[in-house]
């Protein structure tokens, strides 16, 4: 819970710039990039209310992303929720806070331009500790891919979320856990559009010859994916004799949060400069990708590139790899790791291979085209429950150590 206070005299006094704000966000959204590559402007944020229900909702605080609200009927609400720029993957990411100064049952109509409901809401009680799934029958999406969400809530501010939130400081804060647990170098690479600091934290062996790369978060809604890279690093830094035995031989760099500014501003998909970062690899227009690709650059001067792993969800758990891998042959790392993996799960995890040669720019071919190393984009399923997705992280990453270990070292 993020605190934040809103006072009846604050709501009085704030009518004037509540409406220009509601113009704001009501008004046409600036859906393109400027020619000159200038950044996608930041949403409006501010406060909804409706006085005849007693309800206000804001888009206030790091991620939330809400574009509109009007009321249709008392207790119904038709909200808008727009990406920051277009075209734009179908990623519809929504978070904001509706406080009630009674407990009240409302409706929610939810529309999203030109995309289709995704996200099964998560709600944040005022009081409640944990985010819950809000149940089946309150959820009815149309043909059209028209949400219509009906809610009870308690009195005072709740949350609603596309999915739960794994904020900013929550990362920070389980990096720093890790550091002190590995006595990992925090190694600031960059600055982001805005100016967030990037980083990249390296543990294991400093002399090692080989090195694995582990990224998380270029697309912000892909918490997921963020649980489940934060699970695997976890297992990594493991005090167990396989994580031992693999941090004698291996550097480890994590980058665990590409696309900062994204995930502040509750972007769908992009960066601050309206950019889908992993459309830029190869083309290293933006800062973050920049960093990211110079810091391994020199963290490879004296090492190999044994294995990256790029953490991302969508509706499913799959494993995006290259087709060229020679890896992926009988006896490979990368072939021997997914089959142990599917004798453990059977049937959870879907491999798709794709072309090397791919121009999509994703960080995936990019990696494998210039280092030559086993890469896999791990993508987790928006409603892998936690239990299974820590499962399989967990075993996931004893697995992948056991197998990087029993390769022949780099010369
Ligand atoms: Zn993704």
């Amino acid at each position: 819970m993020q605190g934040i206070g809103v006072s009846e005299d604050m709501r009085r006094a704030c009518w004037i710039p509540i409406v220009m704000l509601a113009l704001l966000a009501f008004g046409p959204p600036v859906l393109a990039r400027s020619a000159d590559g200038a950044s996608v402007p930041p949403q409006a944020r501010g406060l909804w209310p409706f006085p005849d229900d007693g309800v206000t909702f804001d888009n206030l605080g790091e991620g939330a992303r809400l574009s509109g609200v009007s009321r249709t009927a008392p207790g119904h609400y038709r909200v808008t929720v727009l990406p920051e720029t277009s075209p734009i993957n179908p990623s519809p990411w929504y978070a904001f806070g509706i406080a009630a100064e009674r407990p009240v049952r409302i409706t929610l109509d939810m529309r999203y331009g030109q995309t289709r409901h995704r996200y099964t809401p998560w709600l944040l009680p005022d009081g409640a500790d944990a985010w819950a799934t809000v149940a089946g029958d309150a959820v009815a999406v149309s043909e059209a891919g028209e949400a219509a969400i009906t809610l009870a809530l308690p009195a005072g501010r709740s949350r609603i979320s596309a999915q739960p939130p794994v904020r900013l400081d929550a990362i920070a804060r389980w990096q720093a856990a890790l550091v002190a647990r590995t006595h990992a170098d925090v190694l600031p690479i960059g600055t982001s559009v805005q100016g967030r600091t990037l980083e990249m934290v390296a543990f294991g062996n400093p002399q090692a010859r080989e090195a694995v790369l582990i990224l998380g978060r270029q697309h912000p809604p892909e918490t997921t994916g963020m649980r489940a890279l934060q699970a695997f690093v976890d297992s990594v830094a493991a005090d167990d004799p396989v994580a031992r035995a693999f941090l004698a031989r291996f550097r480890v760099l994590v980058v665990p949060v590409v696309n900062p500014d994204g995930v502040a501003d509750g972007h769908w998909r992009t960066n601050a400069n309206g950019i889908d970062l992993n459309r830029d690899w190869g083309l290293f227009e933006q800062p973050e990708t920049r960093a990211v690709a110079t810091a391994l650059a020199q963290q490879l001067q004296d090492r190999s590139l044994a294995f990256a792993l790029d953490f991302h969800s969508t509706w499913h758990d799959i494993f995006y790899t290259v087709t060229e891998d020679p890896s992926r042959a009988p006896g490979g790392v990368m072939h021997d790791w997914l089959a142990e993996l599917d004798r453990r799960f059977p049937g959870r995890i879907i491999e798709r291979p794709g072309p090397a040669a791919s121009t999509s720019h994703v960080f995936k071919n990019w990696a494998f085209r210039t280092y030559g190393a086993p890469v896999v984009t791990y993508e987790v399923g928006d409603d892998t429950d936690a239990g299974t997705l820590a499962q399989l992280a967990d075993f996931g990453a004893h697995a992948w150590m056991r197998r990087l270990g029993a390769t022949a070292p780099a010369p």
